[in-house]
């Protein structure tokens, strides 16, 4: 950032020794783990641009006080949690100033009485989790990037755990928040049970990335951790059984706290070794928990559903390796030796969910190539439908080749999930990259978001460019010479 008075003047408001201008230390906030700017870093180039400082504040005070000062001066802002975001969230654009949430990390208060958490936005999921399970609770939201990632960037992404059929998603489990608008002021939603006093408040910040608001303080639903749980791991003949099972599963209206169903590909690489699988290549793990009579009960329904349905029940060994593993990421293995490899995770409802997976297998080896790694596994179960959680992987080539059929694999998996009703996203969020698509995604919708925006953000300061709202003037295109791949 060129202008010393400004940078005086935050220094002042956070304390110079929490303002960051360093280069080196800015080139480490210029990206999340979005794969397409993983890719394009390969050959040395930014899909955006440095952010112009960091700042790292510690109250919401002084997230106020820099806000209030970005206005003034006209200063765009990135919120940023832990970079763990894969759709480019974080990404600027054109030199904003971002806002590292991280030194505000503490769990402010456990509620016993109503099974509530208050937490600052900026404290690592990892810890927040482990302060729970010491005092004999969970927050139940448990993503794969748990140790990598804040509450904060969990309710701003609309984020989904990996036991999120039985505790629900991130916008399940917040119930109160504080943030900063772009105006300064502090936004308080109360964490009250239910309400009727017009549209909800916390669903227009929850899931709004950045864009809309900074999120200071969360208030969250807490639950004992179960006192008993039962592991069934089995081998179904078909994708379309797999898929029946976890669907009267959750029509039961049973509370599993992890339904992860694997197609084929998926399967074999957990199941090596394991008979069963060879004429059954299906593998759907299924975990009941809670008090020991209720886990009893819920197994049992659970394993005369899946008999009904041709499963044989199996070692849990696969299901052990993978909890083992669980907070681990594969990705990055890929990406080091040269291969392109994304994820895409996206709902459907259960009348569509076969087809959708055929339709994108069999379009993506005609239009694309056969050679392309195309998998997916099934675990976000709810009554109405699920997510397909999709990994799609071209080997090792020159990136002018490689770019167009990332950009073809990204048009076809979502152009389908439209054409088949579904959202785009089940809780990666939007970020920079699903932008192109948030009109097909909304309709109408996205006129009132844009609505939101304009009004509450008239200067467009908060994370411009990203959620399918405009960049500013002069910001850089994150897909400039793509085909040439500089
Ligand atoms: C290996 C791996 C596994 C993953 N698994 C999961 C998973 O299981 N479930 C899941 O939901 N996601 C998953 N993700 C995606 C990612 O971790 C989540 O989106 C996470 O919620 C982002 O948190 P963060 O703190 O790193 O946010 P960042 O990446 O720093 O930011 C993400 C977005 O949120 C905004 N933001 C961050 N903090 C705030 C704040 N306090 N106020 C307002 N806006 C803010 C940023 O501006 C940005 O737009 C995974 C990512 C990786 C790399």
């Amino acid at each position: 950032m060129e202008d010393s008075y400004l940078v005086a003047a935050l220094s002042e408001l956070v304390g110079p020794e929490h303002v960051i201008v360093g280069r080196e230390e800015r080139i480490g906030y210029a990206h999340d783990r979005l794969p397409y700017a993983n890719f394009r870093a390969r050959e040395g180039a930014l899909v955006g641009t440095l952010p112009g400082i960091v700042l790292r504040p510690a109250t919401v005070d002084e997230v106020a006080a820099v806000v209030r000062k970005a206005a003034a001066t006209d200063t765009p802002i990135i919120p940023y949690g832990s970079g763990s975001g894969v759709l480019g969230g974080i990404i600027p654009l054109g030199e904003e100033m971002m806002i590292d949430m991280r030194r505000m990390n503490r769990i402010l208060h456990i509620d016993r009485e109503n099974n509530l958490v208050t937490v600052e936005a900026g404290m690592n999921g990892e810890a927040f989790e482990d302060a729970l399970n010491a005092e004999g609770y969970t927050s139940g939201h448990l993503p794969q990037s748990l140790t990598i990632s804040t509450v904060g960037g969990w309710a701003a992404c609309r984020g989904g755990g990996q036991e999120s059929s039985r505790y629900g998603k991130i916008e399940n489990i917040v119930v109160g928040l504080k943030a900063v608008m772009p105006d300064g002021r502090v936004l308080e939603v109360r964490p009250l049970p239910k309400r009727a006093s017009g549209p909800s408040v916390l669903d227009v910040i929850v899931g709004s990335e950045g864009t809309l608001a900074i999120i200071t303080e969360l208030t969250m639903r807490i639950w004992k951790l179960p006192a008993a749980e039962e592991i069934i791991v089995l081998a179904l003949p078909t994708r379309t059984s797999a898929l029946s099972l976890a669907k009267t599963i959750m029509q039961a209206g049973l509370h599993p706290r992890i339904v992860r169903l694997y197609d084929e590909k998926e399967t074999a690489t957990r199941t090596e070794g394991i008979e069963t699988y060879r004429d059954r290549p299906v593998m759907a793990n299924i975990v009941v928990c809670g008090e020991a009579s209720i886990v009893a009960a819920e197994a049992e329904i659970v394993r005369s559903f899946a008999r009904e349905l041709g499963a044989v029940e199996t070692e849990t060994r696969p299901f052990d390796e993978w909890r083992e593993k669980r907070y681990l990421s594969i990705t990055k293995q890929w990406l080091d030796r040269g291969y392109y490899n994304d994820t895409i995770e996206v709902t459907v409802n259960w009348s569509e969910a076969a087809s959708l997976y055929d339709t994108i297998a069999a379009r993506i080896a005609a239009e694309v190539s056969p050679d392309v790694h195309f998998s997916a596994h099934w675990s976000h179960v709810y009554p109405e439908g699920v997510c397909q959680y999709m990994t799609l992987r071209l080997p090792p080539m020159d990136q002018a080749d490689a770019l167009p059929m990332h950009e073809k694999l990204w048009e076809i998996a979502t152009g389908e999930t439209l054409a088949h009703g579904g959202s785009i996203a089940h809780h990666h969020g939007s970020g920079l990259f699903r932008g192109p698509w948030m009109d097909e995604e909304h309709g109408v919708g996205m006129d009132l978001l844009r609505k939101i925006k304009e009004s509450i953000d008239p200067q467009n300061l908060f994370n411009p460019g990203k959620l399918g709202f405009p960049p500013r003037p002069g910001a850089v295109d994150p897909y400039r010479d793509r085909a040439a791949n500089v």
